[in-house]
């Protein structure tokens, strides 16, 4: 029925990543454990003061730095997942998860499982591949590990050499080698050519680097007509299929994306659900460890608590708070894929 509510199972996940002195190391991480720690506990504190819980996916250098502090999340209603970058765990391994072999795969996830165990004292349940990185066999070999969930697709992020093909968009948890997935929310129709992302970052680290604030700026103008300027752009080239190596759609990183991208991302869902007349949906959000949440005057915690509140304000929506394993997924049943 029109104007009918939509109930919202809203996801907020944080991938945290190894700390490292290097920032161009691969993967990128906080430059300290105590960085990281701030990090993840500004980040879970903002989200419980808006009535969030998150789904926290941890290397398993992160599980065994963090083990009393994930301990505590866990008891109070976060999830503690698994998450993996081959590169900077296996030694050796210079390769993406979904480009290894089925051997290599095994061998790295049966063993990033047992040192998370070992750090935590419990087992991870869901699964997140670094670079949302995942073969077929990964699922497989995820289901046979005793995982449940999986939450490593980026719908449309199609990009071979880092082994993340995803070129169907879905707005809904599915079913594969008897995990269910749960993708991250990308736009559903635009897919962000790299110049555009590119250009739209160049200005932000200008502009940045020169200490022009969004507060001298007023409300920033610059920052909305570059956001306008790279979305059309991005439509323009929307026409994109998944035949063109290294497509990344945008989709719900707080790190990468200023409230109004958010914003945008989360309405045309919306109309997405709308024209599909689904009662129930999702919203799967990402960030990392090293984003400084514990700057409580910074960005990065404003658009969060800003994101939060639109969330709430939405009158097309209730909405719930979910983790990765808490989800309700007999709300979605056997068909819950819906492609465009
Ligand atoms: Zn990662």
């Amino acid at each position: 029925m029109i104007g009918e509510k939509i109930s919202c199972q809203v996801i907020f996940t944080m991938d945290c990543e190894r700390a490292h002195a290097n920032k161009q190391f691969y993967p990128p991480g906080p430059h300290t454990w105590e960085e990281s720690e701030e990090n993840i506990e500004a980040f879970s504190r903002v989200l419980a003061e808006e009535g969030f819980h998150a789904t926290f996916f941890a290397v398993p250098e992160a599980a065994e730095a963090h083990s009393e502090l994930f301990n505590q999340l866990a008891k109070s209603g976060h999830e503690i997942g698994l998450h993996l970058h081959p590169r900077s765990f296996g030694f050796g391994v210079n390769e993406f998860l979904g480009n290894l072999p089925v051997e290599i795969q095994n061998h790295l996830l049966a063993s990033a499982k047992q040192r998370f165990e070992n750090s935590l004292g419990f087992s991870p349940v869901s699964f997140r591949g670094g670079y949302f990185s995942a073969s077929q066999n990964t699922f497989s070999i995820l289901s046979q590990l005793g995982f449940s969930f999986t939450s490593t697709t980026v719908p449309r992020r199609n990009n071979s050499s880092s082994g993340a093909n995803w070129p169907d968009w879905r707005c809904l948890p599915y079913k594969n080698s008897g995990l269910w997935e749960i993708p991250v929310s990308s736009h559903p129709w635009k897919n962000l050519p790299d110049p555009a992302f590119e250009l739209r970052e160049l200005f932000r680290k200008t502009f940045s680097r020169r200490n022009y604030t969004r507060n001298q700026f007023g409300k920033s103008a610059i920052s909305h007509a570059i956001s306008l300027a790279a979305m059309g752009l991005n439509r323009n080239s929307s026409k994109i299929n998944g035949e063109r190596e290294s497509v990344s759609p945008q989709y719900l990183q707080i790190e990468h994306r200023d409230l109004f991208i958010l914003k945008n991302i989360t309405s045309e869902h919306i109309k997405h659900w709308r024209r599909l007349k689904l009662t129930h949906s999702i919203l799967v959000c990402t960030t990392h460890n090293d984003v400084p949440f514990s700057d409580s005057r910074g960005r990065h915690i404003k658009i969060l608590k800003k994101y939060c509140q639109y969330l709430h304000s939405l009158s097309d929506l209730i909405i719930n708070s979910a983790t990765i394993k808490s989800l309700p997924l007999e709300l979605f049943g056997s068909k819950a894929v819906s492609t465009l």
